[in-house]
């Protein structure tokens, strides 16, 4: 990592909090003095951080039995000011000024409010202010969430064209069996598009908790989309600069990322999974063009059939026949027009290759 790069680090609860609780003070200055010394090499960080939650816990004793949507809300009010405070002063002793960004999925449903939120970064990036990323837990709907931060780190790390996230985990990375398995060994480089399910099962059962499932899935989505995604254990000292400057003798997983960086409208469609407003059924023919290596876009012929509505610009999904998933893409044509069209030869496409992801 020689050449100046954009890295989106990730963080989670159980590396910045306590068990009381209360922030762990040690952890989050070890992590702020290892991303000062990233920045000092010249790097570009973002800093994606939970724990907001898990910091107002320790604060604030509720009245009265509060469900679980009361809780997330009174606690991470009170929690995300503890962190970013934290944040503020330990990157203030070396001069580094941070914003606080909060932000919900819903921020990514539009192109319009991406690119919004992706200027915002881009003008703090540029300004020399770190972004401090987190959910806005407060104002969440439950059914609208981020599968977990690592999600919101795969979307930002996307969204932001960054070279590499790290994603600083409970453990060194994935193994090959359960991780509390002597036999096990870690595996240190996963090729482009290598599915890992068989070992992310064993190293769940190793673990006794979910997350690498969804580590995984994303990392494989950012490594199709030509950003390095890392894996590494969060309280191993030195471990973020140790990755960049003795990688080789530093535990962890590298998802290898493809050569050609994906288009950033690509990646923002490629996470837009849950805005899709329908699906458009496609026959074996199309399923295998659009699977295939070469450039190719959907045209109405291979179109079988739709569900649901939509305008022109929307989000689809787009199924094959025995049910499986395609891809995704930003249509051309309304779902009344495509009705039109479909099945029939010379139309315009339905959605151009440039906006279209295969899964
Ligand atoms: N946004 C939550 C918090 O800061 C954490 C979500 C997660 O850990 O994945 O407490």
């Amino acid at each position: 990592m020689s050449e100046k790069r954009r890295i989106v680090v990730k963080v989670g609860s159980n590396v910045l909090t306590r068990d009381d609780g209360k922030p762990n003070v040690t952890n989050m200055s070890a992590l702020v003095d290892q991303i000062a010394a990233i920045m000092m090499m010249g790097h570009e960080v973002i800093l994606v951080s939970s724990g907001a939650v898990a910091c107002g816990r320790g604060a604030v004793k509720p009245m009265r039995q509060l469900d679980s949507v009361e809780q997330r809300q009174l606690f991470s009010s009170v929690g995300q000011i503890k962190l970013i405070n934290l944040y503020n002063e330990l990157f203030g002793e070396y001069g580094y000024v941070v914003g606080q960004v909060l932000t919900q999925k819903e921020n990514f449903s539009s192109r319009t409010s991406y690119l919004n939120q992706r200027a915002c970064m881009q003008t703090m990036l540029e300004n020399g202010v770190i972004p401090i990323v987190n959910e806005n837990d407060t104002a969440s709907l439950t059914e609208l969430m981020f599968t977990d931060n690592d999600e919101l780190s795969g979307l930002i790390a996307a969204m932001m064209d960054a070279n590499t996230l790290v994603i600083l985990s409970n453990v060194d990375g994935i193994y090959d069996g359960a991780p509390s398995d002597p036999a096990s060994k870690l595996i240190r480089c996963v090729p482009t598009g290598k599915d890992l399910s068989e070992f992310v099962v064993a190293a769940k059962s190793g673990f006794g908790r979910g997350g690498m499932g969804t580590k995984c899935g994303i990392a494989r989505k950012l490594s199709e989309e030509g950003v390095t995604v890392i894996i590494a254990k969060g309280d191993r000292p030195n471990v973020l600069v140790d990755l960049i400057t003795k990688p080789d003798e530093t535990p962890h997983t590298l998802f290898e990322p493809r050569p050609e960086p994906m288009s950033n409208i690509k990646r923002w469609i490629a996470h837009s999974d849950s805005f899709a407003k329908g699906i458009i059924r496609v026959d074996d023919n199309a399923a295998k063009a659009l699977r295939s290596d070469k450039a190719v876009s959907l045209l109405p012929i291979g179109v079988t059939a739709i569900d649901g509505e939509w305008e022109e610009g929307d989000i689809v999904s787009i199924l094959c026949g025995d049910g499986d998933s395609v891809g995704i893409g930003r249509v051309s044509v309304s779902s009344a027009e495509l009705s039109e069209m479909m099945g029939k030869k010379g139309q315009k496409p339905v959605i151009h290759y440039d906006y279209l992801f295969i899964d």
